[in-house]
């Protein structure tokens, strides 16, 4: 696609439909090529704070199994739980995520006969504390485990855990494996939100990334969902994906619109064939350029906003009664490895290969290699391979980024509140790296509170990046390699 194809707010130049040109520009505050250029870096998305680079791999299993023991005290809080189940049928080009294609269905049973040790473990360490106000299964395609299968993992984990009655138990699947008995059986367990991965409708799009996915196939999936009575269905999209036009795009939106999804997430599609080796497939050619990749979020702002959702962190969309919405108004919403919440508990444990946790102020991360998860859980160890006590310095710091990415804001009055100093007097002469988001008009400032403006939005990466403390040193040591920003 070349780039006078698409204009930054989202339409075609060439297209004779005035009127959708027209109404795009009256509502979205459209970022000038300019700026998208001067800011467009490699930069965290932070999911974490301090990020995955930082972490060392001098925290091992006897720190985590310590972080445990403190957790166990804190017998009536609930918990968050995070399972990984890395299973696909066969890698998407595009997919970042830890997978494992099995070619005998024996290395599922292995793993799921290791998983079980590992649950059993963490449980036993956590003693009395079992209370569940969270549980998200990712992958992988996490129903790529058959209902038996599935049946398994989850006796375990409901042998040793109790699920609150206001507890989401959240899952990711795949439409194209996902069958209603998986549906059925999901519902049964308590399962209440569930998120689809469709990434684009197109068929030359879908043949480009190597997921070929009808749009039936998804549709009839939601209609399940609807009918075994889950009361949220998420959808996720990526934009930036090779052979994207407006046109496409356009229509994956409307039709994704159709399906009425209680939150959509529109992913930014990070390119890093040097890293994630099965994106070499992607001809590199057919990717949007950076201002027709803008042009693409843009469309998809304009879409949804004027259907009734509203604009959640970055890059996710809810409808306006959805507990993400109601916690952004009124600047409550957090973030996790998991994505965006209201239900953030003060211990995350991670279980399964690769999975990261957050127990006593600690991030630790399980092995990513398959062999080595296995061999360290059956030996009666955590898998743990690397992870980072969180200084004060951190925790502020932390605050600071998830409050800027959730909720736009930062309030001065809350900050002194919780760490007992000015926001001034902590970060000093390091806010003067902020004064370029306010000359670009990213950012403004009232005395009491901190505003990321409606164009500061699709920057937030970046102002976020002001408040990193390992940043600086992370660029001086060899170049980020992290996602671009824009
Ligand atoms: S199905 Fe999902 S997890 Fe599996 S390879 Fe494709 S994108 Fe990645």
């Amino acid at each position: 696609m070349r780039d006078n194809d698409i204009n930054a707010n989202g339409t075609n130049a060439n297209s004779s439909n005035g009127a959708r040109k027209d109404s795009l520009e009256v509502k979205i505050v459209v970022a000038p090529l300019e700026l998208l250029e001067k800011y467009d870096r490699p930069g965290p998305r932070y999911t974490s704070y301090p990020t995955a680079p930082t972490w060392t791999d001098k925290y091992g299993p006897e720190s985590y199994a310590k972080a445990l023991e403190v957790a166990s005290k804190k017998t009536q809080e609930p918990l968050s739980l995070y399972v990984h189940l890395p299973f696909c049928e066969k890698r998407c080009y595009f997919c970042g995520c830890n997978v494992f294609i099995p070619r005998r269905r024996q290395h599922v049973t292995d793993y799921i006969e290791t998983l079980k040790l590992e649950i059993t473990k963490t449980a036993d360490a956590l003693k009395g504390r079992n209370k569940v106000q969270q549980l998200h299964f990712g992958g992988g395609t996490p129903t790529h485990l058959s209902v038996p299968e599935f049946t398994e993992v989850m006796d375990a984990i409901q042998e040793r855990f109790v699920f609150l009655d206001t507890a989401e138990l959240s899952i990711e699947v795949d439409p194209r494996v996902t069958t209603k008995a998986h549906f059925e059986f999901l519902s049964k367990r308590g399962f209440n939100r569930i998120s689809m991965g469709v990434q684009d409708f197109n068929d030359d799009v879908q043949k480009s990334i190597g997921r070929v996915q009808p749009y039936d196939r998804t549709k009839k999936c939601v209609d399940y969902a609807r009918e075994c009575g889950f009361k949220g269905v998420n959808l996720d999209l990526i934009y930036g994906l090779p052979k994207q036009t407006v046109e496409t795009f356009t229509d994956t939106i409307v039709k994704t619109i159709g399906l009425r999804p209680d939150r959509v997430a529109v992913y930014s599609f990070a390119f890093l064939p040097t890293r994630i080796g099965n994106q070499k497939l992607i001809k590199e050619d057919e990717l949007p350029s950076l201002h027709a990749k803008y042009g693409l979020f843009n469309v998809a702002l304009k879409l949804f906003t004027d259907s009734g959702y509203i604009q959640i962190g970055m890059d996710h969309f809810a409808l306006p009664d959805d507990e993400l919405t109601i916690a952004q108004g009124k600047g409550k919403l957090m973030r996790n490895f998991m994505g965006y919440t209201v239900n953030k508990a003060t211990d995350l444990v991670g279980m399964g290969i690769s999975s990261i946790g957050l127990v006593s102020g600690a991030l630790a991360q399980n092995s990513s290699d398959m062999n080595t998860y296995l061999a360290k859980t059956n030996a009666g160890e955590f898998a743990t391979v690397r992870g980072l006590r969180l200084s004060k310095d951190d925790v502020i710091r932390e605050y600071v980024i998830s409050s800027v990415m959730c909720n736009f804001i930062l309030d001065r009055a809350e900050f002194k509140k919780r760490f007992s100093i000015t926001y001034e007097e902590y970060f000093g002469s390091a806010l003067d790296d902020l004064q370029t988001f306010f000359d670009d008009g990213m950012l403004t400032d009232d005395g009491k509170v901190l505003q990321v403006t409606m164009l500061g939005r699709t920057f937030v990466r970046n102002i976020a990046m002001v408040f990193d403390e390992y940043l600086k040193k992370q660029e001086a040591e060899r170049p980020l390699t992290f996602s671009r920003t824009i």
